[in-house]
């Protein structure tokens, strides 16, 4: 049964203080229930700057999402009239939830006596590391609209979250990042090319978890492409990369052009050392130093806290790392494993490009890898004997051309002499397949410290 107050203004309009209208969703399912949510409601009954107007009948609801088993809750929503500014309503909703025997600060989606979110504040839109209103998921909850719906709101009027917001312009990205930072944001950055699949999709979410906002840039760097290599028939598909970007979480997308990027008159580029003359860097010269040159123009542009990198292109890693000690950017850098197709072939890409009959061999890297390791498992420790190893694998699939088999220091792919493959190794592949060129790389072994 929808209840209704009448409403005590407390004379905050007759102080000249504005008045918001609020909507306040109510969660329970541990405890008495409909006690936590009735109590919650007459404490801020009785808060000043708050003039609780009507609020919904109860609605039991199962729990939804990851987390452990737990009872099915019972939800609400409220709505209230408020002087109080957004954070310090914020700040009662929090001790209200304290008060009903909630820990604080309390596991993720674990049961819990008492969930007070702000869905609406008025009309306005606030982005800070505490509130982001309107709720980002509101629309998105049945136990939420429902009970809007009983309190008279027309939903259709009402702005949703904007999901992933698309950016093509650098000013506007800088922007959004200033906002979020002033708010005391932790901010992510997962930098791609795009064509995004599950491995993009897992740094994504790893930042998501580690991070208050994530930006994701999709732009496909000329600088990192030689002459004659496939920038032009890099897959490109900004509609469906948004699309993976939403159901990662990303707040913001960034997908600038090539001028966005780099101004006409661009002439600063970051060179990186010796290590990034080898392997890629010795196929494809100029490589690494057009890859430096991207992230720390993407570095000095969006400022992140972190910044999300996959142990797939390994020697990037390796470059990226260097970069950010030497020219001192205060980025965390972040490796994140490889994700595979179950027969093995590291996601990527360019996996897209290859006919069916180089898709079906491409495995061989893997399974050439996975031969070493095991060798290594074994007690194997000759580095030559374990790059013969994977090399004889690697010799089976006539349709994989070889760049190279290295195995290396893992820590910073330094090379490790014959027989010295003891600590922090890993081993690195590099083939074409037809005109697709794909790279696979696995440790060996954990590094054990000094
Ligand atoms: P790219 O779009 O190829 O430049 O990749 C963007 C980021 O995603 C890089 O840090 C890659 O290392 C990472 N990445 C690409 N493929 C995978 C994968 N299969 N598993 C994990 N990370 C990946």
């Amino acid at each position: 049964m929808l209840m209704t107050w009448s409403i005590q203004q407390r004379g905050v309009r007759r102080l000249g203080i504005d008045v918001e209208t609020v909507y306040i969703a109510l969660g329970s399912n541990l405890g008495d229930r409909e006690e936590h949510l009735n109590r919650a409601i007459e404490r801020l009954k009785a808060t000043p700057g708050v003039a609780v107007v009507a609020c919904s009948s109860w609605l039991e609801t199962e729990f939804v999402g990851d987390g452990p088993e737990q009872g099915r809750f019972l939800n609400g929503v409220l709505k209230a009239n408020t002087s109080l500014p957004p954070l310090a309503l914020l700040g009662v909703l929090r001790a209200l939830e304290v008060e009903a025997g909630r820990r604080s600060p309390h596991p993720r989606n674990h049961p819990r006596e008492l969930d007070l979110d702000v869905i609406f504040y008025g009309d306005q839109e606030i982005d800070s590391r505490e509130l982001q209103v309107p709720h980002p998921r509101w629309h998105e909850r049945a136990f939420v609209t429902s009970p809007l719906r009983e309190l008279g709101v027309n939903l259709d009027q009402r702005p949703r979250a904007m999901g992933t917001r698309l950016a093509h312009e650098a000013a506007k990205v800088c922007e959004q990042v200033s906002d979020w930072l002033r708010g005391g944001c932790v901010v992510g950055l997962v930098p791609t090319m795009g064509s995004l699949h599950e491995g993009h999709a897992s740094l994504m979410r790893r930042a998501k978890a580690e991070c208050d906002r994530v930006l994701a840039t999709v732009f496909v760097n000329p600088l990192q492409f030689g002459p004659g290599e496939d920038f032009d028939t890099y897959p490109r598909d900004l509609e469906r990369d948004l699309g993976v970007c939403e159901a990662a979480g990303v707040d913001t997308l960034f997908a600038p052009s090539a001028s966005g990027m780099f101004a006409s008159e661009f002439a600063s580029h970051v060179g990186v050392g010796a290590a990034a003359a080898e392997m890629e860097g010795a196929v494809r010269e100029g490589h690494f130093s057009g890859v430096a040159t991207v992230v720390a123009r993407l570095f000095a542009m969006t400022r992140p806290h972190r910044a999300y990198f996959g142990e797939k292109d390994a020697q990037q890693l390796v470059v990226v790392r260097r970069m950010c000690a030497d020219l001192g950017f205060p980025v965390a850098v972040v490796a994140c494993p490889i994700v595979r197709e179950p027969d093995g072939l590291a996601l990527s890409s360019r996996n897209t490009r290859l006919t069916a009959e180089d898709r079906r061999a491409a495995p061989v890297l893997y399974r050439a890898l996975c031969a070493a390791g095991d060798r290594f498992k074994d007690g194997l420790r000759d580095r030559d004997l374990l790059v013969r190893c994977a090399q004889d694998v690697l010799a089976t699939e006539p349709r994989c051309a070889v760049d190279y088999v290295e195995l290396r220091r893992a820590r910073d792919l330094a090379p490790l002499a014959a027989a010295d493959a003891v600590c922090g190794a890993r081993m690195l592949v590099a083939a074409r397949f037809g005109d697709v060129r794909l790279l696979d790389n696995v440790a060996l072994n954990d590094e054990v410290a000094p």
